[in-house]
């Protein structure tokens, strides 16, 4: 299985390396306009290989991407301290505008996993540039909420004391400042938040909620001022994601990709196969989630008009 990354970055290089030591590919293969960056790139993460599992690593021209299954797209201009994501905006369009034609040439089976933010609008770019190569439009998926919602898990997870993989619950919208945790539906092991909080001694209070909506919305801005940039979630994120496609696993992940009903590219609970998104599987929200959920595609809506989407 072959996959390729456009993009030789933080972002590129890490999830890179966390493809490569989660062993879920035989190639792998970096991509970027800086191709002396990328070659370095593979180069060290080739060295990962003998203490993790046999993968030829190289760099190479778009047309390396020929025989991919997955192309991840971390091409892009990043965050800087202070900055919204919807500032990325305008650069990183034009960076996907004139990427994706190019990866649908040469790699017209992949599936498109984009990382590069506004990761939901980038979602949006991709599609219609690569409807207009031919690309069906459920092989383009963005990273959308994953990271937030393996934050929310792991701080509900740290809070309670209990081990994260027993932690369900989703963020849903935007990847961004209009994201919206679904407490409603979160449970730990079966059993709603506020029952299994108790039974553990620990509150589960509105000041908790609070203080945990604001860890996990504000997480990559604090990162972002204690050093400039965030790489390893997503790279985590993405190496998850891949591992999804490329093992055909049937996962529900909350991948970004277009949504007929709110007429926009937005995070929703998906079923994501080898082909990428099979459907959405849905979340029951109560009635202030739903509201915020429509304020979240509005706020999108809105950037994808800006850029004449
Ligand atoms: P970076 O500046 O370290 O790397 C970006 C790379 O893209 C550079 O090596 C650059 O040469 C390359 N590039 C630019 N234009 C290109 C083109 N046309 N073709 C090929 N390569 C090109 O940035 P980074 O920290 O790796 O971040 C990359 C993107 O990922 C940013 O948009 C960032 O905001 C985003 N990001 C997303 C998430 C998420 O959860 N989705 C998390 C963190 C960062």
């Amino acid at each position: 299985m072959k996959v390729g990354i456009v993009g030789a970055g933080l972002v590129g290089a890490s999830a890179a390396n966390a493809i490569v030591l989660r062993g879920v590919v035989t190639e792998l293969v970096l991509v970027d306009v800086n191709s002396e960056k990328a070659a370095a790139e593979a180069a060290d993460v080739a060295h990962v290989t003998p203490f993790s599992f046999p993968v030829r690593v190289w760099a190479g021209g778009m047309e390396a991407l020929a025989g991919s299954s997955v192309v991840v797209l971390t091409a892009g201009l990043s965050q800087k301290p202070g900055q919204t994501r919807i500032e990325l905006l305008q650069r990183n369009a034009e960076i996907v505008r004139s990427v994706v034609p190019e990866v649908v040439a040469h790699a017209p089976d992949a599936v498109l996993l984009v990382a590069t933010n506004p990761v939901d609008l980038m979602t949006m770019v991709a599609e219609r540039s690569s409807a207009e190569a031919g690309l069906p439009s459920e092989r383009v998926l963005g990273t959308g909420t994953m990271l937030d919602t393996a934050r929310f898990r792991q701080i509900v997870g740290a809070r309670v004391g209990v081990d994260v993989s027993h932690v369900h619950g989703y963020v849903v919208g935007e990847h961004g400042d209009s994201e919206v945790l679904v407490w409603s539906s979160l449970d730990i092991a079966g059993r709603p938040l506020a029952e299994f909080a108790r039974a553990k001694d620990r509150a589960s209070t509105p000041e908790d909620r609070r203080e945990i909506e604001d860890e996990v919305v504000n997480a990559a801005y604090r990162i972002i001022e204690g050093k400039g940039a965030t790489y390893y979630g997503v790279a985590a994120v993405i190496a998850k994601a891949v591992e999804v496609v490329v093992r055909d696993r049937r996962s529900i992940l909350t991948v970004s990709a277009w949504s007929p009903s709110y007429d926009c590219s937005l995070s929703l609970p998906r079923l994501v196969s080898g082909t990428g998104v099979v459907r959405e599987v849905g979340v029951s929200m109560d009635e202030r989630e739903r509201d915020r959920l429509e304020r979240s595609a509005a706020v999108l809506q809105e950037g994808a008009a800006s850029i004449g989407l």
